[in-house]
């Protein structure tokens, strides 16, 4: 038997004490897992666009001082009592959804991603920014052999994730725009072309390197969000936080056809005339996850041989990863690794 290795007695972390203000690093004693729950070593945490809008106090549900990250990828390093499922060194993922009731309406309905009183990671409870955090294990994802590279893994955790609950929400489609080419759509251009549908990819105006990503990607077209694509299409993702883009989308899509809003905020959405939702045109959002989706998606996933394109961070480098994104600067996904 090898000898058990040696556990720290602190961890790191990467605290945004208020909204607006930037992370700073701070060490805290190791915590213990209660019941049903597990302490996770970090392996790396993915930068998400939804840590953004927690650090510029977007979301009315965020709680602060917080430590972000609903992107995880780590080795289950402490059990808490009545742990039975998952087992010590094993690797999991820790998604956005860290908790739900299981009794409410929308729980008992099979709708636990708006469960009223979920919780979620890195925004209601510490999440991945960190070298250790704390899970329900009955939320946690089990990755198993199939997903060796955790760096290359955790964009699946959150990007590919609300991609796919996103993707099912347009339903089956023939032509697929997709609105802002960031982590999420990277992840989902490859899952819908193993599907057998075209992608449109629609970026900033004067994005090139963006465009030539979604084309490398398996895009058909690639264009500014202010062009008209070249085929009406059956359905549009909007993942940018730009509600400008809904009126843009809603005049893309054919008869019947529908857009889907999938990030957590956007920015108003302007007046639009109602020619633009005649004809039964449909305009949704998609919100959290369930753990089903998470089941799918993996084996989706496998199927389709998703693979990622990160920019590797320094735990402690958290903030130049958030202004890399903000800035537009970033290809695919960032991820902090724990040095
Ligand atoms: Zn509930
Ligand atoms: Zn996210």
């Amino acid at each position: 038997m090898n000898p058990p290795a040696e556990i720290p007695v602190e961890m790191r972390a990467m605290l945004l004490e208020r909204p607006n203000s930037a992370l700073v690093e701070t060490r805290r004693p190791l915590p213990l897992p209660q019941a049903g729950e597990i302490r996770i070593r970090v392996e790396a945490c993915g930068v998400c666009r939804t840590d953004l809008h927690i650090v510029d106090g977007e979301l009315p549900q965020a709680v602060y001082p917080i430590v972000p990250g609903h992107e995880v990828v780590g080795l289950v390093d402490a059990c808490g009592p009545g742990v039975v499922a998952l087992e010590l060194g094993e690797r999991v993922g820790v998604p956005w959804l860290a908790r739900t009731c299981g009794c409410c309406e929308y729980c008992r309905r099979g709708l636990e991603n708006l469960c009223d009183f979920a919780e979620f990671t890195g925004c209601t409870r510490d999440g991945g920014y960190a070298t250790h955090l704390i899970a329900n294990a009955a939320f946690c994802v089990r990755l198993g052999s199939r997903w060796t590279d955790p760096v290359a893994a955790s964009p699946l955790l959150c990007a590919g994730l609300i991609g796919w609950r996103a993707l099912k929400a347009a339903g089956s489609c023939g032509r697929l725009g997709i609105f802002g080419f960031g982590a999420a759509a990277h992840i989902v251009a490859q899952l819908a072309r193993w599907r057998g549908t075209e992608v449109y990819a629609f970026t900033r105006p004067g994005d090139r390197s963006a465009q030539a990503f979604a084309m490398s990607l398996g895009a058909l077209w690639a264009g500014d969000s202010d062009q008209r694509a070249p085929e009406s299409l059956d359905a549009a993702i909007i993942f940018a936080p730009v509600g400008d883009l809904v009126p843009i989308a809603l005049g893309s899509v054919r008869k019947g056809g529908r857009v889907i809003c999938a990030g957590i905020h956007m920015t108003d959405i302007p007046r639009f005339p109602y020619r633009l939702l005649w004809e039964e045109r449909q305009l949704v959002s998609v919100a959290n996850l369930t753990r089903h989706d998470a089941e799918t998606f993996f084996d989706a996933a496998a199927g389709a041989g998703v693979h990622t394109q990160v920019r590797r961070y320094a735990l402690g480098e958290a903030n130049l990863a958030l202004d890399a994104l903000r800035g537009g600067r970033i290809q695919g996904a960032a991820v902090l690794v724990p040095d």
